[in-house]
């Protein structure tokens, strides 16, 4: 087990957390049970497996260690992105041209899931359609016109360049060099989404155990999830634990890397001063390696996340490191600091691409969402849902991406990761 393991407990300093009612707990595992699905992680991969699952009239059990959303999906950004965590070129090199273009086709279906389970099951998480990535640097800027040419004649899905002026008329910043715009990229209150996602997936007739982590699993002589309190036998399990199994899944476990991030919420800035520095309410994300991704909030706060910390703890100074960026970005917020700060772990591949497949007939598993699943997350619980029902057409495709343990094993991978993203750190600030 890895010494450097992170927590899953919500932080007392989530503004999402802040921003809406408590919920009561769900009942722990009371002891053995039978299921035809029995699915480990109740984030958005494990909840929409289970919505879709329950759907289809199959008896779905989720054994969660925490509380529903404790993981990423009730921390992240927010933004709710077309594409994975690496670029359409890597799933070229790995997959092909064809291939590319379905899994990057798949991942739009992905963005048009959430926005329909938004609206179906009316899940009240403050939806604002329109996302910006924004270039600092000439080489970031061609880098980013290429990708949107190349988005645009090979994988048809046209987004918009805006030029400084363009840009300038809806962000309030003089960082940026210009913009892709995606008016079909969103964002939400993850959160809310989430506690939504749980809610129609039980409305479906899937149960939900809270507090109830999964120890071991196993396929022989059954499949089946084993808590201190009980079993959960079943015909099919999932592991969706994502950045979080601690030890119990150890080839998924070798194949990504926890890597800590961080956001900060300032203080309820007033509508008016809110909406001048982000015009069309959309969410921003740059280019960089270790990237500034923002929005704002329903409640008129500016949600900035950046930074990430390669070890398993939060980096010294991070709330002053945040401010500093947060006031790069908008120098007349100088008079404001973060009210919230609040953190989450992201699973990262080597390759950035999606890691999902199967580990046994039986076992299904989705991770490697490289900070980038908000969309992706909640495809990957319908992929695999789908494939538990006998279409794996999908997910066969995702399972043809390759992927290697990080390199230097579970002692030297993370001080290898640290010293090659300081390398690409360096390039940025250059
Ligand atoms: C700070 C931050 C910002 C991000 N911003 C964005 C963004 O803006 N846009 C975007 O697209 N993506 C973003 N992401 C990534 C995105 O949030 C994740 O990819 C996505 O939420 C993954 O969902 P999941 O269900 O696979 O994992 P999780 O949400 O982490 O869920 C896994 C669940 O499994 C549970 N679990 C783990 N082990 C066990 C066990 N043994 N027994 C029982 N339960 C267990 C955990 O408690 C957890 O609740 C961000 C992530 C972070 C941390």
């Amino acid at each position: 087990m890895d010494a450097a393991l992170p927590h899953a407990s919500p932080p007392p300093d989530s503004w999402y957390a802040a921003s809406m009612p408590g919920c009561a707990p769900r009942p722990a595992l009371p002891g053995d049970l039978q299921a035809d699905v029995a699915i480990l992680g109740a984030g958005y991969t494990g909840l929409s497996a289970a919505l879709e699952l329950a759907g289809r009239g199959l008896q779905v059990v989720v054994l969660e260690a925490g509380q529903v959303g404790d993981g990423a999906s009730g921390r992240n950004g927010g933004q709710v992105l077309p594409g994975y965590g690496c670029e359409v070129d890597t799933l070229e090199t790995l997959v092909g041209r064809a291939d590319a273009r379905r899994l990057f086709d798949f991942s739009c279906q992905g963005v048009d899931l959430v926005r329909r389970r938004v609206s179906t099951h009316g899940i009240d998480c403050h939806w604002v359609d329109g996302h910006a990535n924004v270039p600092i640097q000439p080489r970031q800027e061609r880098r980013l016109r290429a990708l949107q040419a190349q988005l645009a004649d090979q994988y048809d899905y046209p987004t918009q360049w805006w030029d400084t002026a363009t840009l300038r008329a809806q962000l309030d910043s003089n960082r940026y060099r210009g913009a892709m715009f995606d008016p079909g990229a969103a964002h939400l209150h993850p959160l809310a989404f989430v506690r939504g996602l749980a809610a129609a997936a039980e409305a479906a007739g899937a149960i939900i155990h809270e507090h109830s982590r999964v120890l071991s699993w196993q396929t022989a002589p059954y499949p089946a999830l084993r808590t201190h309190h009980g079993t959960v036998r079943a015909g099919h399990l999932l592991l969706a634990g994502n950045a979080l199994l601690r030890g119990i899944a150890p080839t998924l476990e070798d194949r990504i890397m926890p890597v800590g991030t961080y956001i900060g919420a300032t203080p309820p800035l007033g509508a008016a001063r809110a909406a001048a520095l982000i015009r069309n309410n959309m969410a921003v994300a740059d280019t960089s390696w270790v990237l500034d991704y923002f929005r704002l909030s329903h409640d008129h706060r500016v949600l900035f996340g950046g930074g990430a910390s390669y070890s398993a703890l939060p980096p010294p100074g991070l709330r002053q490191t945040l401010t500093r960026r947060l006031h790069a970005v908008f120098p007349q917020l100088r008079d404001v600091g973060l009210e919230h700060l609040w953190g989450g772990y992201v699973d990262i591949t080597a390759n950035r691409a999606p890691h999902w497949g199967r580990l046994a007939p039986e076992v299904y598993f989705a991770q490697g969402f490289s900070g980038h699943g908000v969309a992706a997350a909640n495809l990957a619980g319908q992929v695999i849902a789908e494939a538990i029902a006998g279409q794996a057409g999908r997910l066969d495709v995702f399972a043809r991406l390759r992927h290697r343990p990080f390199p230097g094993g579970r002692l030297l991978r993370r001080p290898l990761l640290v010293a090659s993203m300081a390398l690409l750190r360096l390039r940025d600030l250059l």
